[in-house]
């Protein structure tokens, strides 16, 4: 730092706060807030002399919100699908119907609550009363219902957009969102627009949000508690992706010094950018395989400018996700075979739909009980067979372009295995029948990310032509700690000795049988245990595009025998790796 610099007023200190970095490098510019979409609003009794106005307040942000979607529904470009102009004349249909807008009033009439109060509390009723009801196009209304309400909501405070409008001559474009959490679907949305780091006060470092940042490959940081709170929109922030810490309002002082930083990263980067046609091959000459995850199509871009040898994971949900229908089969199968052909000839790992926890499908009403454990993934699309059968035409018919793996998540029993096998075998035949030409003999793994099939992994072993550890999720259901929440993000340990034996459980039996076993959780792209995992025996790695390079570095400086050699003696005695230690 420069001593000369001048410091910051006393009347504009700089706060730290605190999180999880999940992507590393830093940002500065200025905070956007992203209003919660939330029916957990204020509580409070109005005066009798200001029921009148609290009621003309609901009314003007319920015409408020009518009148935004007009023009939404105005301004939709020609090539939006049909469906969402109908979506958006629902939801204005929805919000001048007197069941919600007049008994919301009555509740501020009668009980004086609060404008908010008032909504929040009649569509919750609504919601219930739709989510009841037999008819399933009336239940999927339920999740209309409350957009609306959250819709609404924005407007009475005062953000009447779900992100303000952005002055794009502001801050050279480096705008940070802030939000209490950002859904999985959301992130998918903010895709699109120019966002130079996310902050939000929920979330952990696994939870599908993370996941999504990261493939944008933006400074993130998760898990905050308040920063919600006490940033206001236009406050100018560092992000300190990599050690998870945001600086608000900061003195130029700090400027200075984090404008080096962010060099200092920006240099390393480019010197990585060296390696991306080296060889990952240990000292020791075991050649390691590595591979890209992708969310989307168009990331097998990234990954081949990172040097992926393949895609070991791409997340076929969220093609499926922030829509109002599903992807039909021809959808699908453009979607899949172009990341066949553009990775030209290379493995594409395409996952079966993982539905479910945190990853929901826009107007499905369901609410299981205990999402993390209910109908998700495989057991979703095994209850749902014609939207799997239409999945695995798609994915055979793409086979055509390259070299298709199929992945099955979130498997625990034999049977699963089985009946995914026969509708694979099915859709084939089908398309053997109509004379559609697929490739034959694709190879079909699964995930192994419940403890009950890495504990009995043997018969699967046998039955599939590989496997993939998904260790987001096999930390999260052997600790059981949700891996999306912050309050227990400190126990989320994956270096515990119970999920190290494994995952090293795993890649033994896959050795023994001649299977290849690959990690694809975020394990697997985080430089700091590449050792550990080498030591366990790992040889493939799949991982976001722009990890590879940091991971691909330390393969390289690695003697892959005599970690394996170290961490078996640890693991035999249960004890905690020393990840320091390892030579
Ligand atoms: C995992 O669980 O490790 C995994 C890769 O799958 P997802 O993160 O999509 O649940
Ligand atoms: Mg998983």
């Amino acid at each position: 730092m420069n001593p000369a610099e001048p410091t910051a007023p006393p009347s504009a200190p700089t706060l730290c706060l605190h999180g999880q970095g999940i992507v590393r490098g830093y940002t500065i510019g200025r905070a956007v807030i992203m209003s919660a979409a939330s029916l957990e609003v204020a509580h409070y009794h109005v005066g009798p002399a200001d029921i009148e106005a609290e009621g003309l307040r609901l009314r003007h942000a319920i015409d408020t919100a009518v009148a935004e979607l007009r023009q939404m529904a105005g301004a939709l470009p020609p090539d939006a699908p049909r469906e969402l102009a109908a979506l958006l004349s629902v939801h204005g249909l929805l919000l001048e119907d007197p069941m919600l807008v007049q008994s919301a009033c009555e509740l501020i009439t009668e009980r004086h609550y609060n404008a908010e109060w008032a909504l929040a509390t009649q569509g919750q009723l609504l919601v219930e009363q739709f989510s009841m009801m037999e008819d399933a196009y009336l239940r999927e209304r339920s999740a209309d219902i409350r957009q609306v309400i959250e819709r609404v909501l924005r407007v009475l405070s005062g953000s009447s957009a779900w992100l303000p409008a952005l002055d794009t001559a502001q801050a050279d474009g480096n705008f940070i969102v802030v939000a209490r959490d950002i859904s999985p679907a959301d992130m998918m949305r903010l895709r699109s627009g120019k966002f130079a780091a996310f902050l939000t006060d929920l979330g952990g470092a696994t939870s599908h949000t993370a996941i999504v940042a990261r493939s944008l490959n933006v400074p993130a940081v998760v898990g905050m508690g308040h920063v919600r709170a006490l940033v206001r929109d236009g406050d100018q922030l560092i992000v300190d992706g990599t050690n998870g810490v945001v600086l608000v309002n900061p003195s130029e002082r700090i400027l200075l010094e984090y404008r080096e930083r962010q060099a200092a990263f920006q240099r390393e980067r480019a010197e990585l950018k060296r390696l991306r046609h080296a060889p990952a091959v240990t000292l020791d000459g075991i050649q390691i395989r590595m591979e890209a995850n992708i969310e989307l199509p168009d990331e097998a871009a990234d990954a081949l400018a990172a040097g992926a040898e393949g895609i070991g994971l791409f997340r076929s949900e969220f093609l499926f996700m922030g829509r109002p229908d599903l992807p039909d089969e021809d959808e699908q199968y453009e979607a899949y075979a172009s990341v066949v052909s553009a990775m030209g000839g290379r493995p594409v790992t395409i996952r079966t739909l993982d539905i479910g926890a945190d990853k929901t499908l826009d107007g499905d009403a369901t609410v299981a009980t205990n999402p993390a454990l209910g109908l998700r993934a495989i057991r979703y699309c095994l209850a749902n067979p014609d939207m799997f059968h239409t999945q695995l035409r798609a994915l055979l018919r793409a086979s055509r372009h390259g070299c298709v793996r199929i992945l099955l998540p979130m498997i625990s029993h034999m049977h699963e295995v089985r009946a995914a096998q026969r509708a694979i075998e099915r859709a084939a035949e089908q398309l053997r029948d109509e004379g559609i030409p697929y490739a034959e003999g694709i190879q079909v793994g699964a995930m192994v990310e419940i403890p009950a099939m890495a504990i009995a992994i043997e018969p699967f072993a046998e039955a599939l032509d590989f496997l993939s550890i998904g260790t987001n999720d096999l930390i999260q259901y052997v600790l059981a700690i949700d891996r999306g929440d912050k309050d227990v993000a400190a126990l989320y340990d994956p270096m515990h000795p119970a999920v190290l034996r494994l995952i090293a459980h795993t890649i033994n039996v896959g050795e023994r049988v001649g299977k290849l076993v690959s990690v694809c959780g975020e394990m697997a792209g985080d430089a700091r245990v590449t050792r550990m995992l080498l030591g366990l025996g790992l040889t493939a790695f799949s991982m976001h595009p722009q990890q590879l390079l940091d991971v691909k570095k330390e393969i390289r400086l690695a003697h892959s025998n005599a970690l394996r050699v170290q961490v078996a003696s640890a693991l035999n005695r249960a004890e905690r790796i020393d990840l320091a230690a390892l030579s």
